[in-house]
Formats: structure tokens, C-alpha cells, sequence
């Protein structure tokens, strides 16, 4: 779907910078810091009238409308997602098939984080990013009892 659309459908108005936001944030697939999202920003535009105030309320806007989240903890910088790829992956139960997402939070954001380094590291590139666990969900695994 195209973002105008959704824009549209939650009563925003399709700014350049908020459709800029958006871009940035659905390339990176996942949390991007607030510092780096500025610069991208700044890059991707050519007049550089993209100030922090700007930024900031399209962000403000974009959290309100449930499509980003922001994921700050104390000592780290802000970060923003697309709540489209908040999950940090999925569990899918072998017995009736169901899978629910996984909730991620800034913990486990910088655990993934810090498996994605240490797999670069030994020359590993990771082009799907989430984790995919397996078992019985909570109804079979009473069931079973
Ligand atoms: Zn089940």
C-alpha cells in the first residue's frame, strides 16, 4: 500500500518530510536512532529545510497515528520503527499452526543488535532479521496435559 493512502486513511497530511520518515524507516527495516534519521533526512533533501522542530512533530504525529514507535531507554539515544517491523519475530506453534508476533522492546532491540555484530564479525551477513521459535502455544501445551 502506498503511504499516501495510509496517510490519508489516519487524517495526516502527506508532508515531504513525513514521507521522508517513512522511507528511511521502512528501508532500515528496523529501530533507527533519532541523530541518524536527521541526517538522512537532511541528506535526502535538497533545500536542507528540514529542521529538528519539523522532525520532531512529524514523528509526534506519526507515533499518535500508531505507526511508529519509539523506542527509547534511559542512556540511549531515541530510536523509531515502523510499528510494521516492531516485532523482533515470531512464534509459531507446531501443533495448530498459530503464530502471534513476538514484542519486542530496547532490551531485546540492542540482544539482536549485539548477534547481528557478532555475526558480521565472523564475515556472516543476516538478511532476515527476526527470530522464529517453534513449540506448543499456550491452549495446546494445556491440552496436553
Ligand atoms: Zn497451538
Amino acid at each position: 500500500m502506498e503511504w499516501q493512502t495510509i496517510l490519508h486513511e489516519k487524517n495526516l497530511r502527506a508532508t515531504r518530510t513525513t514521507l521522508a520518515i517513512l522511507e528511511i524507516l521502512q528501508q532500515a527495516r528496523g529501530p533507527v536512532s533519532q541523530t541518524v534519521l536527521t541526517e538522512q533526512l537532511r541528506a535526502s533533501s535538497s533545500d536542507h529545510s528540514t529542521d529538528r522542530v519539523t522532525i520532531y512533530r512529524t514523528l509526534e504525529r506519526l507515533q499518535n497515528a500508531d505507526m511508529v514507535l519509539c523506542t527509547t531507554s534511559s542512556g540511549q539515544s531515541r530510536c523509531y520503527v515502523l510499528k510494521a517491523f516492531a516485532s523482533a519475530g515470531q512464534f509459531e506453534c507446531q501443533r495448530c499452526k498459530k503464530v502471534s508476533l513476538l514484542h519486542t522492546d530496547t532490551r531485546m532491540d540492542s540482544a539482536i543488535r549485539r548477534l547481528h555484530q557478532q555475526l558480521a564479525a565472523q564475515g556472516i551477513k543476516v538478511s532476515e532479521n527476526g527470530l522464529s521459535l517453534r513449540g506448543l502455544c499456550q491452549t495446546c501445551n494445556t491440552a496436553q496435559d
